[in-house]
């Protein structure tokens, strides 16, 4: 079954999205990341070694419909051709530096990359069954919103299509070894996704078809790169994929939003609503904004009708996930109280915008987008600052490390 909705998202891709993805396969093999059982390019590893199609049928049958993915436990595979793809193909191009498991099940990855680079995943499983991957799209971010962790730890690449999948895939493995299925995928973690759109696009509609996940549970969101919001409006429509769009939105005036998120200052909020209207008009769906709850700064009344009248000509078709604020080093702000948060609920109602005040998952692994990996950059930093100290005896590393 999935392996037709794989073919069936394969034969929708439109032209213009199926020669961006050539270019994609070129970056990704410029980088040389390995060839993995995820990978795109396993088909071209089996037509190398000369196999029938129907061994990459049996491979992916064992992959994403059994969870298998050492070549040894795939029973149909002759022991000649297991033997040859240990040799070609590794079982993942990422290995888990850390793991993190919160009160609440959240499980938090800082994944280490082929070339040593470190990004996040997530795993928030509900108690409606429902269990959702929330995956990297970039290494580090350029974007520089003053709140995130990520943002404050600059940019370093982009993550091949082949490596935001695989976040997805590993995760979905592990469910379907143990009965479970993974049921959403979010890009919120590191990274901003439009900026990266078409290794996003090739992922998420890999996502969708070869591993399962409805696109109405596929959700990217974006701190607002309005024109890439318009084009992805038309690439949903043109391949008929219906992935959902969450806006990371903080402010609702452009003064506020542009000091907190730099963003703003290219795409200011008259441009990011026209986008955001043109979306909803030929998707006819809605977009989910997001807006982190920071005491004292954005969740008094005047906020909360600034944004109501924002949204209000989207009609209907806007909702807001209020978070309280998540944390990190760096930003002094913290979040609001639960009595706050829902009187801003309740003053945004008036203007026929509904809200949800959403509960911070992982709160005591720091799961926030980037905090993980962000402790990871200070020990090593630390770790490299005391091997220096110890080549350099007169060296002080605390003063290496905080400089
Ligand atoms: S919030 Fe998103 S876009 Fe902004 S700096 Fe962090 S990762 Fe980048």
């Amino acid at each position: 079954m999935h392996l037709l909705l794989h073919a069936a998202v394969a034969a929708v891709v439109r032209p213009a999205a199926r020669a961006r993805m050539h270019a994609t396969r070129s970056r990704v093999r410029a980088c040389q990341s390995p060839v993995t059982v995820y990978s795109q390019s396993l088909d071209e590893v089996l037509e190398r070694l000369q196999q029938k199609p129907y061994r990459m049928k049996q491979i992916r049958q064992w992959v994403y419909e059994c969870g298998v993915t050492d070549f040894q436990e795939m029973t149909n595979l002759p022991k000649a051709l297991q033997a040859k793809l240990l040799q070609e193909v590794a079982t993942s191009s990422m290995e888990v530096a850390t793991e993190q498991e919160s009160r609440d099940g959240t499980r938090k990855r800082l994944l280490r990359l082929h070339d040593g680079q470190l990004i996040e995943s997530v795993l928030m499983p509900y108690s409606d069954n429902r269990r959702t991957a929330c995956i990297s799209s970039q290494v580090g971010c350029a974007m520089g919103c003053t709140f995130c962790a990520t943002g404050q730890m600059g940019f370093k690449r982009d993550l091949s299509a082949d490596e935001i999948f695989e976040q997805a895939a590993v995760f979905s493995s592990e469910l379907t070894r143990q009965g479970e299925r993974l049921s959403n995928v979010v890009f919120m973690g590191m990274g901003e996704p439009f900026r990266n759109y078409d290794n996003v696009f090739e992922a998420a509609s890999r996502i969708v078809g070869t591993l399962g996940v409805g696109a109405r549970h596929v959700t990217i969101s974006t701190v607002g790169v309005a024109p890439v919001v318009r084009q992805f409006a038309d690439d949903c429509v043109a391949n008929n994929l219906q992935l959902g769009l969450a806006i990371s939105l903080h402010a609702a005036s452009d003064a506020a939003r542009g000091a907190i998120m730099p963003v703003n200052r290219r795409h200011d909020l008259h441009e990011l609503m026209e986008a955001c209207l043109y979306y909803t008009t030929v998707t006819g769906r809605r977009i989910s904004f997001e807006w982190a709850l920071i005491a004292g700064e954005n969740d008094g009344e005047e906020q909360a009708r600034e944004l109501g009248q924002l949204l209000r000509p989207l009609k209907g078709r806007a909702h807001v996930n209020l978070i309280p604020l998540n944390p990190t080093r760096g930003f002094p702000g913290q979040p609001t109280g639960v009595a706050a948060a829902r009187s801003f609920v309740d003053m945004l109602a008036h203007f026929g915008v509904p809200g949800t005040v959403r509960v911070r998952r992982g709160i005591d692994i720091d799961a926030g987008c980037g905090q993980l990996a962000d402790e990871a950059s200070k020990v090593e930093v630390e770790r490299k600052a005391e091997r220096k100290a110890a080549a350099d005896p007169t060296e002080d590393p605390a003063h290496a490390v905080y400089e």
